[in-house]
């Protein structure tokens, strides 16, 4: 980063398109703002949605939601953070104060807002100007060359998701549970559910490489099925009655259809995968089952200080969902990787 001039940072033109460009280096505007030099980002599910569908336009627009970085600067009304400290950003910036922020709800924050809006940091880039910073920022205590930067990274977004769909679900030692789609929330949920106690987790997924990680964090059965097929098979796997929960990461309609059909009777269907479906078919058979449909974005401020302790101490390992890792160069071709299903989650390191 050259001070004070420009950056390089990441911009979606249209489908397809993404560039690093150079743009203006970011510098305090509010009191509350802190400056960011990024360590780490990465490349979300979620940003291949635009990748994928997005309009194409004149003028590119910041990207990525997940970073950690060191503390540059900060503004005269930022306490508790000073120049040099390792933080990491959740994926939508809050006050952290407000009655919403104070319910665990940062994602509906009366003040916050989201990454890469009009005049807003996107998180694929050098450095970030980050709003809200006291209350947006979590101190990570340890060096900026850790070797556990990738693991604290997922509490950003896809850690802290997975946690959130299985808080949702009411997951514990007790409940039998279900995870719909083996992309990096999905294996993230396995993983969630299984440090929250439960013994009995049937991951639904068809990638066998992403199926084996998914083993690995805590699944005990893969069912490689899908719709009527794989229904079938968790049935089957269950005694006929289906799971307790259902952690539904994948945003398809085929997908609530599945959690639907393998939910218990009395169970509960959280979803955290982005809906890409206006409607849930929940007829008067699901209400004669008393199904509960729950979940929605990841408050994921709220969880990491929580998860924080076991990924410091290797009990979960929730990093090894990244399988690429690419310079600001490489930014382009991760997401082509990552929209061809050839990398599981993409990390950036600038
Ligand atoms: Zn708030």
């Amino acid at each position: 980063m050259i001070e004070g001039i420009f950056m390089r940072a990441t911009l979606i033109y249209g489908a397809g398109d993404v560039r690093v460009e150079d743009v203006a280096d970011p510098v305090l505007r509010e009191p509350t703002d802190a400056v960011v030099r990024v360590l780490r980002s990465c490349i979300c599910g979620s940003d291949l949605w635009p990748y994928r569908s997005m309009p194409p336009a004149d003028e590119g627009q910041r990207i990525g939601h997940e970073f950690l970085g060191v503390v540059d600067d900060t503004g005269s009304e930022v306490a508790g953070f000073t120049a040099g400290d390792l933080v990491v950003a959740p994926f939508v910036w809050a006050d952290n104060t407000c009655d919403f922020c104070r319910e665990g709800l940062q994602t509906s924050c009366r003040h916050g807002g989201q990454w890469g809006a009009p005049g807003v940091d996107g998180g694929q880039g050098e450095a970030a100007r980050v709003p809200l910073a006291q209350g947006t920022l979590v101190k990570l205590p340890m060096g900026e060359d850790s070797a556990l930067l990738p693991s604290l990274l997922t509490l950003s977004d896809v850690f802290s998701t997975g946690h959130h769909c299985a808080v949702k679900a009411g997951v514990g030692p007790r409940t039998t549970v279900t995870v719909i789609g083996d992309g990096a929330v999905g294996l993230c949920a396995v993983l969630a559910a299984r440090r929250l106690g439960a013994e009995r987790i049937v991951l639904m997924g068809h990638h066998k490489d992403r199926t084996d990680l998914g083993r690995e964090f805590g699944a005990t059965d893969v069912v490689a099925e899908r719709g009527a097929e794989g229904v079938e098979k968790v049935r089957e796997l269950t005694g006929g009655d289906g799971t307790h929960a259902v952690l539904e990461c994948v945003g398809y309609r085929e997908a609530v259809e599945t959690a639907l059909g393998v939910v218990r009777d009395g169970g509960t269907v959280s979803r955290v995968g982005a809906p890409q479906y206006t409607d849930v078919p929940m007829d008067f058979g699901t209400f004669f089952r008393n199904i509960t449909l729950t979940g929605g974005v990841a408050p994921a401020r709220a969880y990491i200080e929580e998860l924080m302790p076991d990924v410091l101490d290797g009990v979960v390992e929730p990093g090894r969902v990244f399988d690429l890792t690419v310079d600001l160069d490489g930014v382009p071709d991760g997401y082509r990787a990552m929209a061809a299903r050839e990398a599981l989650k993409v990390l950036i390191q600038p």
